[in-house]
């Protein structure tokens, strides 16, 4: 069998990249054609539509259609045992993508199979993007005859031409003399709002087919966990109806409208993000300063602080006064606007014209803690920039003392250590650990495919990777993740004990929380009873022994007992550097660690700091998370793009892993360095103080009264 399936750049917007002309419904004097996708953008951005209107004007005057006219058809076949075949895929965006097919292709057998009683799921002919074929003459030779007329119980992937906005349905369920709209998405945990008005729009166009003229009930999505979730269409259509009011608006305008680029969640996927980029650093502006969100930048600009420079030419004199004013006495802990000498002497020599003396009156509404940190951060990154500093030499404030203290007030147990007081010391004992995470293995399933870490073996410091397949067949399997997750939760807690028993310290340290995270997640039984009677056991006396407490009872006790140390908490809590992003890829730059391969990546990762990853191909070396998941999907599901078993995919991965955890302990050996010459802090690793919930047991007592609090509130509700 083979079944073309229109495809394109980005999942994200596979209904936005198909090219097209004006349609017959749709409305003469609208310059701009919408699709439900465009409008999802949209919702997320302002700023995307304008851009993409005037892509498509810019694309119209060079004689093109639009600017989306990268279209291909995605061709899947079928092996000769019976399995899909399909090419593999060349980025991670193309990999989503690709998993959202094979998603829609999973539904389609569900209602081929739930239907095949009641005669066939009509499957509607594909549209020629190759042969040129435009939207509007795919959809006139589809709606000839029209299959909504036709009356078939499910159709796949009908077009749609509506009053201005085209999209295809992934499903028109026939129900009650009309057709309900389905969509298949990959989100395993609910629809999101762009969903629904996708469904919307399709419930509509179906309204408005005179082989239907009645508005659908109910629209519906089907998410990627295999579950399907339902939505009245009369609790939405307002709605729907405002949003159109105001499209038409937009449309109007087209690319004219007068738009800024706003950072938001979606920049990450857009297709202009690197034009937004220069953008932002040709304004200089606020978006690329570590730390701040856009609630702070909007108090910035509100007071007409609206650059980077801006900020970090704001005096001192006026910070001080601020100061004085909102904390007159009111807190016991001293905050100063002075940095280290060095940053005081660049500072001055880079932007010599600030006279730090002079009061200048301006307020922004943000707290003064706030403030003083990002016009810190501010002169910290316009040093970097103005001598042009490689990021090793980039200049690094640390906090005082008292403002680590601040940073822990209020927190309870492990967590008042994770500042550059508490940090650990070496030890032999200690494990790097990083973790090697697929989101998509299946549209029902992610995992954690590879647990690395470094570990002292005789002397030496060993790399170890622990897979989640099977060594002679190369699956994965949600089991061998748990196992594996679980082995290493028990042989931690071993390591520590045997630290112990000879005096010594062992620390696990990993970058950012999710490794801790995950394992508590991996290591958590489902079953809740077995933690009621483990729990009530130890309340009432029962003698339990180290073997009879589960894996998750042994990472609590590592948790409590401060074992993890999460080095981007560490770093986040001490310290301030010029940088525009604290990700891992740059500290260890900071950190004077080089990796291998990966300069070109690196200097990437500075431009575009947190919010955007290279692109990789499976030709490439792993540069990045994204780049190891692409070469974990072609090992583990090679069969789907007809390809052999290839082991050097892992190779690269465990290579870049092993890079990742060899920085993790890189930065460790300098955050210590930090300490030790740092002349306001002390080189020994300070004591948390005394603290109930940390002793051995507190997690017990801890679990109860959460377990006492959810039972007390089923039996009140
Ligand atoms: S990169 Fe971000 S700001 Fe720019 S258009 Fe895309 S979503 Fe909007």
């Amino acid at each position: 069998m083979t079944l073309l399936v229109q495809s394109s750049c980005s999942y994200l917007y596979k209904r936005l990249l198909i090219g097209g002309v004006p349609p017959v419904c749709y409305k003469s004097s609208m310059p701009h054609v919408l699709s439900p996708s465009k409008i999802t953008a949209w919702m997320a951005c302002e700023h995307y539509l304008t851009l993409k209107f005037r892509a498509d004007e810019s694309a119209r005057r060079r004689g093109f259609g639009n600017s989306d006219q990268s279209k291909t058809n995605e061709e899947i076949k079928t092996s000769a045992d019976g399995d899909l075949v399909i090419s593999p895929p060349k980025d991670f965006s193309d990999l989503l993508q690709k998993k959202g097919i094979l998603h829609e292709l999973e539904c389609l057998k569900r209602y081929q199979e739930e239907y095949s009683n009641q005669g066939v799921v009509f499957e509607v002919d594909q549209a020629d993007w190759q042969g040129g074929e435009s939207f509007k003459g795919w959809t006139d030779r589809v709606g000839d005859p029209n299959p909504l007329e036709v009356g078939y119980p499910v159709i796949f992937q009908m077009p749609f031409i509506h009053n201005g906005i085209r999209g295809i349905a992934d499903f028109l369920k026939e129900k009650g003399g009309t057709y309900e709209p389905v969509d298949s998405k990959l989100s395993r945990t609910g629809a999101k709002p762009g969903h629904l008005l996708q469904l919307l729009f399709y419930a509509e166009a179906v309204e408005a087919n005179p082989a239907i003229s009645e508005r659908p009930e109910e629209v519906h999505v089907d998410l990627g966990s295999g579950e399907s979730q339902s939505f009245k269409v009369s609790k939405f259509w307002w709605y729907w109806k405002h949003l159109r009011q105001k499209l038409e608006k937009v449309v109007e305008i087209g690319g004219k409208a007068e738009t800024e680029p706003k950072k938001c969640s979606f920049c990450g996927m857009c297709e202009f993000r690197n034009k937004c980029f220069s953008e932002w650093k040709e304004k200089d502006s606020l978006i690329l300063l570590s730390g701040s969100h856009s609630t702070h930048r909007e108090a910035l600009e509100e007071a007409g602080i609206t650059t980077l420079r801006g900020l970090a030419e704001l005096p001192k004199r006026t910070l001080q006064v601020l100061l004085d004013e909102q904390e007159s006495n009111a807190s016991e802990f001293f905050m100063s606007l002075d940095m280290e000498e060095e940053i005081e002497a660049d500072f001055c020599q880079v932007m010599p014209e600030v006279n730090d003396g002079v009061f200048q009156d301006v307020k922004p509404d943000l707290k003064i803690r706030h403030l003083i940190r990002l016009w810190k951060q501010a002169r910290l990154q316009l040093i970097a920039r103005e001598k042009n500093l490689a990021i090793k030499d980039c200049p690094v404030h640390l906090f005082s003392k008292t403002e680590m203290i601040e940073k822990m007030e209020g927190r309870q147990g492990w967590k008042k250590g994770e500042t550059l007081l508490h940090l650990p010391e070496r030890s032999d004992y200690d494990i790097y650990l990083d973790f090697e995470g697929h989101p998509f293995l299946t549209a029902k399933e992610g995992i954690i495919f590879l647990f690395g870490y470094l570990e002292k073996v005789n002397g030496e410091w060993v790399y170890v990777s622990r897979w989640s397949h099977d060594v002679v067949t190369g699956n994965p399997s949600k089991d061998r993740e748990k196992e594996e997750a679980r082995n290493l939760v028990r042989f931690f807690h071993q390591r520590w004990k045997e630290s112990k028993e000879n005096g010594a310290d062992m620390h696990v340290y990993h970058y950012n929380h999710t490794e801790r995270s995950l394992m508590a997640e991996l290591t958590t039984d489902t079953s809740h009873a077995s933690h009621i009677v483990d729990i009530f056991g130890q309340l009432f006396g029962a003698e339990v022994s180290s073997e009879d407490l589960s894996d998750r009872k042994l990472l609590d006790e590592l948790i409590e007992n401060g074992v993890f140390v999460d080095l981007l908490a560490t770093v986040r809590n001490s310290l301030q550097a010029g940088l525009e992003s604290y990700s891992l890829k740059l500290m260890e730059q900071l950190a004077g660690f080089d990796r291998e391969h990966d300069e070109e990546a690196s200097e990437n990762f500075q431009v575009v700091g947190d919010l955007v990853s290279s692109e990789i191909s499976g030709s490439q070396e792993v540069s990045d998370g994204s780049g190891a998941v692409l070469r974990y999907e072609l090992y583990a599901n090679h069969k789907l793009y007809g390809q052999e078993r290839d082991e050097s995919h892992l190779d690269e991965i465990a290579k870049y892993n092993k890079e990742d955890v060899d920085a993790t302990q890189a930065l460790h050996k300098w955050l210590l360095k930090m300490r030790s010459e740092s002349e306001h802090l002390s080189n020994e690793v300070a004591k948390l103080s005394a603290d109930p919930e940390i002793s051995i047991g507190g997690w017990v007592t801890k679990r109860i009264d959460n377990l006492k609090d959810e039972i007390l509130k089923r039996v009140s509700a």
